[in-house]
Parts: structure tokens; C-alpha cells; sequence
């Protein structure tokens, strides 16, 4: 079970996607909460060319930094919305990719991060998605 707060999150990242979806362009939404409590959310931008494609939790936390200057994310979360012939129409939390949990990492060791659970959903930290992170220095 989430949080209210948690769960304000994902309805957040739900809401983002369900106003913005279009198939094959964006079909992901990321909401995440600010180290001072703000939401922002973000969808992906997807493109022609693939390796030009930027997912919804950096579209967020472009949001933060550019609309709040505020640079810590307390949790954060990315949802998937079904493409139009899929039977299941929910919009499903999905875990964030190798490169937004690097991405996330980065700007907050200590951040939350919403993933699936089984039939439901929990709270991990960013470091556990992460292990063995790469790093210039020997030290994390
Ligand atoms: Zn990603």
C-alpha cells in the first residue's frame, strides 16, 4: 500500500499521460516530488529517431530545474499508458530504465522511486535499483 502522499504521486503521472497520450509519441508519464514538496510531472518525447528519444522522468526533472530551480527529488514515479489494441487499459507504474536511474541517481542519492510489485507497488530507494553504480571516484 502506498502512501497518500505516494499516492498523489501516481495519480500525478497519470493524469500527465491520460491529458498528453498519443500513440507511438508519448506513452509515458513521470510525476516526482521535489525536496521541497512540489510536484512536477513530464511525458516522454519519443521521435523518429530513436536514439533522440527522451523518456518522461527526464522531461520531469527538466520541469524542476527549469520551472522550480530546485535540483532534489524526494520520489518519483513513471507510468505507462496502454497502446489502443491493448485489452488491458490500465495505466500501469512501470520502473524507470538504466539510463533515468542513472539520471535520477545523479541528482538525488537519496531519492524514492514508486516501481511494481507483483500485482501492486512499492517504495525503493534509488541506490537499490542501482548498485555498483559507476562512478569517477572510488567512493560510492
Ligand atoms: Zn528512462
Amino acid at each position: 500500500m502506498l502512501s497518500e502522499k505516494d499516492q498523489e504521486l501516481v495519480d500525478a503521472a497519470r493524469e500527465a499521460i491520460a491529458r498528453r497520450y498519443r500513440n507511438d509519441w508519448q506513452e509515458v508519464g513521470a510525476a516526482l516530488r521535489t525536496r521541497s514538496g512540489r510536484i512536477v510531472t513530464g511525458v516522454n518525447l519519443d521521435a523518429y529517431l530513436g536514439r533522440m528519444a527522451v523518456c518522461a522522468e527526464a522531461v520531469a526533472l527538466g520541469q524542476m530545474v527549469t520551472q522550480l530551480g530546485e535540483f532534489g527529488i524526494d520520489t518519483i514515479v513513471a507510468v505507462r499508458h496502454p497502446k489502443p489494441g491493448e485489452a488491458d487499459r490500465a495505466i500501469r507504474i512501470v520502473s524507470p530504465c538504466g539510463a533515468c536511474r542513472e539520471l535520477i541517481f545523479d541528482y538525488d542519492r537519496n531519492a524514492r522511486v514508486i516501481v511494481p510489485n507483483g500485482d501492486g507497488e512499492t517504495v525503493v530507494p534509488i541506490g537499490d535499483l542501482l548498485p555498483k553504480k559507476y562512478s569517477r571516484e572510488r567512493s560510492l
